[in-house]
């Protein structure tokens, strides 16, 4: 891993994806990976409808060729084109002329926020229907109106895309995002560019320890089809990440794994901690994204989530208010580091043992100690005896680092250094093993 790779700006990606009418299924998704799949090496994997996953099972294929409302002189009052959420997701066909007190049966709006389109979804009712600003709707006055939704819904695939980084070891860091939201910006297309950028970086940087597993695939039916279609691989995740919504003004929020007790959460919760800039930390609950299925009782993996706003957490979620310009290149940016440094603290956080552990070892006669004083040289000598005191197998690097105070980043360097002179091992690989 190297924090010295560029990082490249994200907008442009954000600008290309906005357009696209994504949907669980469907050619929207499709084209959203195969634009990813230009900035990073992504697998495509296609799951056939109707292919049982747990208690699920893959929906039909839905892909739209148009939709819109008329009125009588043929005038298209709602029309998809002009917005991609005016259509329900998961709208099914319907032709035909429909009286306004039926239609509206068929509309959603927000009279709360009555310039707003909302995000409807109706992916296992088959329904069909509008979504219109509360002004819009209130415009249509006519008697009846012409409903015209060309849509299919029939049997076909769900698609996930993974990009993967092999690492020196098989275990793996798993990274989720869900790629099935229409045109909304800070969710779900923040989620996207933000893990695309941090594969880039893993992939053109050094070597990492963990092998990174990055997924791009639909929320909920999505994680349910991929974790249903991995689950020998699951004993290999040591830790895991669903991230999303980075792109709003909000600070960064990390939402524990199920235990709360994950090494991810200590790792994220330091970053966080050690950011400041108002990031906050939660406790787990069963709603919000795909961290639900990652932390179900049956999969209890060590997942976490990072977001900024939580879902909900905005008065533009779930509506045309989503768009580009409530997100921002800097908070992008920002948002790439955090994840960027989570992944390396995981990365670097290991278990030694002291390998002289009856007394303090002599650091002198080893040349450990340097002559010249200063801040810098205090916190590596005090690093030194709280790592050989600590080390015994259960403290990990980070926990030694905040017992001592001493940051991080320093703590493992002074390691690299006792390993070196033969005093400090690794945990795991004590026994003969090379590092
Ligand atoms: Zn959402």
């Amino acid at each position: 891993m190297n924090a010295d790779v560029v990082t490249r700006p994200l907008m442009p990606l954000l600008e290309s994806l906005y357009p696209i009418c994504r949907s669980i299924t469907g050619d929207g998704v499709r084209e959203t990976l195969r634009l990813v799949g230009e900035q990073i090496p992504l697998e495509i994997t296609e799951v056939a409808s109707g292919t049982p996953v747990f208690d699920w099972t893959v929906p039909d294929e839905w892909n739209v060729k148009d939709a819109y409302i008329a009125d009588r002189s043929g005038r298209r009052v709602v029309d998809f084109k002009n917005s991609n959420l005016h259509l329900l997701n998961y709208s099914v066909l319907f032709e035909g002329e429909v009286s306004r007190e039926e239609l509206d049966e068929h509309l959603f709006s927000m009279p709360e926020q009555p310039d707003l389109i909302p995000y409807r979804t109706s992916y296992y009712a088959r329904n069909w229907g509008f979504c219109v600003s509360q002004h819009q709707r209130d415009k249509m006055t006519d008697d009846a109106y012409h409903v015209h939704i060309d849509t299919t819904l029939r049997p076909g695939h769900l698609t996930f895309g993974e990009c993967v980084v092999a690492g020196r070891e098989k275990n793996e860091v798993l990274l989720y995002t869900h790629v099935c939201h229409p045109s909304l910006a800070n969710d779900n297309l923040t989620g996207i560019a933000v893990a695309a950028e941090v594969a880039r970086r893993l992939l053109e940087g050094a070597q990492p320890r963990y092998t990174y597993r990055i997924v791009f695939g639909p929320g909920t039916i999505g994680s349910i089809t991929w974790l249903s279609r991995n689950q020998r691989r699951l004993a290999d995740i040591s830790h895991g990440l669903v991230i999303g919504l980075l792109g709003d003004a909000a600070p960064h929020t990390y939402k524990q794994s199920r235990s709360g007790a994950a090494e991810i959460d200590s790792v994220a919760g330091y970053v966080l901690t050690q950011r400041g800039d108002g990031n906050r930390i939660i406790g787990f609950s069963p709603y919000g994204y795909d961290e639900r299925q990652f932390g179900s009782p049956g999969i209890n993996l060590p997942v976490g989530r990072l977001t900024r706003s939580e879902n909900g957490g905005y008065p533009e979620y779930h509506s045309s208010g989503d768009d580009l310009s409530i997100v921002s290149e800097n908070r992008l940016q920002v948002s790439v580091e955090v994840v960027t440094e989570i992944l390396q603290t995981l990365d670097r956080n290991r278990y030694f043992v002291n390998l002289e552990p009856c007394c303090e070892p002599q650091l002198g006669k080893r040349g450990l100690y340097r002559s010249t004083g200063g801040e810098h040289i205090r916190d590596r000598e005090n690093g030194m005896l709280w790592l050989l005191n600590q080390s015994d197998g259960s403290n990990s690097l980070l926990d030694i680092a905040q017992a001592s105070g001493i940051p991080f980043d320093n703590i493992a360097a002074v390691a690299a250094e006792l390993v070196e002179a033969g005093l400090l091992a690794d945990r795991d690989t004590k026994d003969g093993d090379s590092l």
